[in-house]
């Protein structure tokens, strides 16, 4: 177990928030509930977030949260970005995950690899008003992502990519692409290298766009590098060290897919009370049964769990201590009780819970994802075993 800096000084409980903490929370809670709920059933059966919700977040100074306020940005912490990811996926879990990437992988990325002629050129644009995507998989590299068939060919002051990337989030809406693509293929995954690409570069294109199950609203497609020249000066950190970049970057997503999740979690729960308490059979509220009542009091209690795992693991990142493996328990868990959470949310709400007509199918369909990407469940269990095992 980790120590505290200042042993004299009891650490204050995980879930207990600094007043700039709590005043960050509800007023994304209010913008959550008032500017985008009324959208969600529309934009989830159309397939597309709406553009003005986003020009929205960047307007709250919730797409740029950690950017210094030299560049524009908030200047705020890792928990405020999860927090901002939580309180928006209780309402839409798609709203979540664009602010995800955006925050919890493309900045973060920046803020610690890129050279300061990086961050002058693109934080004040990512703080203002180009969406980020963050460019890993490829159809044969998935959990194997060092795997990558594309490639970039030096050539002295530019390079050269061919590849194409699957499944990027936010790439409809995308400005910015951070895309590892392998210069040095023999070299195996410490080829692997980060480019920075405007999507204006010749030789870039955005693909299809996926049609999926859940997380509809959020955009999900193919990048095309046909030949696509990319200047020396946007390598994020050094030629060669994109592998680092890359893990080092999901490590800290990890714990934003985790505050997706709960977000997700408490929305079936207050949906499956608020149904508990209204609706009427055998003469008395479904609430007054004790197996509803059950059913409730472990959705509460996984939640609870899963929270603690998520806030410890961003509160652990913040104060520059190890969150490897905290991270992979806060998603891993966190992904499973959704999962459940929304599945028992359906069954309190009975035959309605699965009609369109209920919200909760909704979170059904959106909990899936999130034993998917940043890692799989399997490969989250990975994390942690190697741990135990000491590997
Ligand atoms: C909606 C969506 C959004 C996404 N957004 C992004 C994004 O923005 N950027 C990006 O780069 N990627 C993104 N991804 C890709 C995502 O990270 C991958 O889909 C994920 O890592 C799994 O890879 P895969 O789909 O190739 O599955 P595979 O790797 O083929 O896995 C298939 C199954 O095999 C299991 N498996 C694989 N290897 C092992 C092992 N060693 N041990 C045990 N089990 C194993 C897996 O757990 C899984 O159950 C997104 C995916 C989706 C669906």
């Amino acid at each position: 177990m980790a120590t505290v800096a200042h042993p004299d000084v009891a650490p204050p409980p995980l879930t207990a928030l600094s007043e700039e903490e709590r005043l960050f929370q509800s007023s994304v809670r209010k913008f959550a509930n008032e500017q985008i709920r009324p959208h969600v059933r529309e934009m989830d059966e159309a397939g597309v977030f709406r553009k003005e919700i986003i020009q929205q977040f960047f307007e709250m100074g919730l797409m740029g949260i950690e950017i210094p306020e030299e560049y524009g940005g908030q200047g705020g912490t890792f928990f405020q970005a999860v927090l901002a990811v939580e309180e928006l996926s209780a309402v839409d879990p798609s709203a979540g995950v664009i602010v995800d990437v955006q925050n919890t992988l493309s900045i973060n990325a920046l803020m610690r690899w890129a050279s300061r002629e990086q961050k002058s050129r693109y934080l004040p644009a990512l703080a203002a008003k180009t969406v980020a995507a963050y460019a890993l998989s490829e159809a044969g590299s998935g959990s194997d992502a060092f795997a990558m068939a594309s490639r970039a060919e030096d050539k002295g002051d530019h390079f050269v990519l061919n590849g194409r990337k699957l499944w990027i989030t936010n790439a409809a809406e995308g400005g910015l692409f951070l895309l590892f693509a392998n210069a040095r293929p023999e070299a195996g995954y410490k080829g692997i290298t980060a480019f920075l690409i405007e999507r204006s570069f010749a030789g870039f294109q955005v693909g299809k766009k996926e049609d999926k199950l859940g997380i509809r609203a959020s955009s999900t497609c193919e990048l095309i590098l046909d030949n696509c020249r990319v200047p020396r000066e946007n390598v994020v950190g050094e030629v060669r060290q994109g592998y680092k970049i890359a893990m080092e970057t999901l490590n800290e997503g990890r714990i934003a897919i985790g505050a997706q999740m709960i977000g997700l979690a408490r929305a079936a729960l207050e949906y499956a009370v608020a149904y508990a308490k209204e609706r009427k059979q055998f003469g008395k509220t479904i609430g007054e049964f004790q197996g509803v009542q059950f059913d409730l009091a472990k959705m509460a209690t996984d939640l609870e769990a899963a929270r603690l795992l998520v806030y410890n693991a961003a509160r652990l990142k913040d104060a520059g201590m190890p969150f490897q493996t905290e991270a992979a328990m806060a998603k891993y868990f966190s992904s499973e009780i959704a999962e459940k959470a929304a599945s028992k949310a359906i069954e309190v709400h009975g035959g309605v819970g699965f009609t369109k007509d209920y919200p909760v199918e909704k979170l059904y369909r959106d909990a899936k994802i999130g034993r998917i990407y940043e890692g799989t469940s399997n490969i989250q269990l990975l994390t942690i075993a190697k741990k135990l095992l000491g590997k």
